[in-house]
């Protein structure tokens, strides 16, 4: 039986990109002892398929799962990280009555969903009780349409509001060092709040998906681990890793790109930490050889979810053995893939000997974009119909 690091040389999409050999073995001899669990399971989420040529996904556009930021490009934190710039290119809704303007708007342009998010005051809280009677409105009048909300810190009270307004999905950003949050967010509050702030969500009945940022203290690890005994210790419904891309870190506070071997044990120890729990890679990576990389340890760790994988790892994948699910989303989805991948009924399977004759398929064509260098067909149904599986239902 070949051993990972040969697997991992046999993809070809992956041949030019370095692998560190002793974490490879230590993923594969841990994933011996998880075998028989969840992770098993594997679920892309992905537009590079066949059926993304099909008019539907084309013109689904930015409007399937639009983010709206109630602050427009405002934020009181500017942390050190983003300095607002990830509200910039969301829709604004700066009042409760431009909020139902603008999801009357969404929802007419075929939206599916929306993220609700906002800048933070001076205590990382996004301040919606002003929303909450809008949020309703919508959950009443269209109650399939689903919302998911960026809460950041929140006391009980604030939970139960959010829940009661019909939010789906809460998400935060777990923070496990005091340092990470003291110099990279300016903010006077302790790793405690975010705690708290997690275990008053789960008392809700909102889904709820923390993310952990992985890298956030300048690009070094840190707090992650912490973060993740925090999460371990109140269980949401998933957790999403993303790693920092500190497009827009200040001169004098520069971030290094997270080594991606580092990036690679942390999900082994994530995998292990949250057997049971679901845990997606979000689509915020850093690009090029590393988004290879941490993309590649994703799949050996046993996550249960990428966004937007890089070429050759569905493929890995599917060499591993795993079961290959994969979902046509549409860049707009990525903010959805959250709430998205908490249901079981999206995606198709797909198996190795698919994968490998679309890629040689493939390679007898001229090679526009693909997956790694392998076109992935959704289902029969989409190949016969040309059209995208449902990913996505009341
Ligand atoms: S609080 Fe959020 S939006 Fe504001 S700067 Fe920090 S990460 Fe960006």
């Amino acid at each position: 039986m070949l051993q990972w690091i040969d697997t991992l040389g046999r993809v070809e999409a992956l041949e030019d990109v370095s692998f560190d050999r002793k974490l490879v073995g230590q993923l594969e001899a841990r994933w011996g002892r998880l075998r028989g669990d969840a992770s098993t399971r594997i679920h892309f989420y992905t537009p590079t398929f066949k059926s993304f040529q099909s008019s539907e996904l084309r013109d689904c556009g930015k409007s399937a799962w639009p983010a709206v930021s109630i602050t427009g490009g405002e934020c009181k934190l500017q942390c050190d990280h983003c300095k607002a710039k990830i509200l910039e290119p969301m829709l604004p809704a700066r009042t409760p009555e431009a909020l139902w303007r603008v999801v009357n708007e969404v929802i007419e342009q075929g939206a599916q969903g929306m993220l609700i998010t906002g800048g933070s005051n001076h205590r990382n809280e996004v301040e919606y009780d002003a929303y909450y009677p809008v949020i309703r409105r919508i959950k009443d009048a269209c109650p399939a349409f689903r919302i998911a909300m960026h809460t950041a810190l929140v006391t009980d009270d604030m939970a139960r509001s959010m829940a009661q307004s019909g939010v789906d999905a809460a998400m935060m950003d777990v923070i496990g060092a005091q340092d990470t949050i003291t110099q990279v967010y300016h903010l006077r509050r302790s790793v405690d709040d975010f705690e708290a702030t997690l275990e008053s969500l789960v008392r809700t009945d909102m889904k709820v998906v923390p993310h952990i940022v992985i890298g956030l203290h300048y690009g070094q690890l840190l707090g992650e681990w912490n973060a993740l005994d925090i999460v371990g210790r109140h269980l949401p419904d998933a957790l999403v890793l993303v790693v920092v891309m500190p497009f827009y870190a200040p001169e004098n506070r520069p971030f290094v790109t997270p080594d991606s071997n580092a990036v690679g044990g942390f999900f082994m120890d994530a995998r292990e930490a949250l057997p049971d729990t679901p845990l997606l890679l979000g689509c915020a990576r850093p690009p090029g050889i590393s988004k290879m990389q941490i993309d590649a340890y994703a799949v050996l760790a046993g996550l249960n979810g990428i966004a937007h994988p890089s070429d050759g790892v569905v493929e890995l994948a599917a060499r591993l053995e795993r079961q290959v699910k994969v979902t046509p989303a549409c860049c707009s989805i990525a903010v959805g893939e959250e709430v998205m991948a908490l249901e079981d009924d999206g995606g198709v399977m797909v198996d190795l000997e698919r994968i490998l004759e679309h890629e040689r398929g493939q390679r007898s064509r001229v090679t526009t974009r693909t997956l790694g260098g392998i076109p992935v067909v959704a289902s029969a149904d989409d190949v016969l119909t040309g059209q995208p599986s449902e990913t996505w239902g009341p």
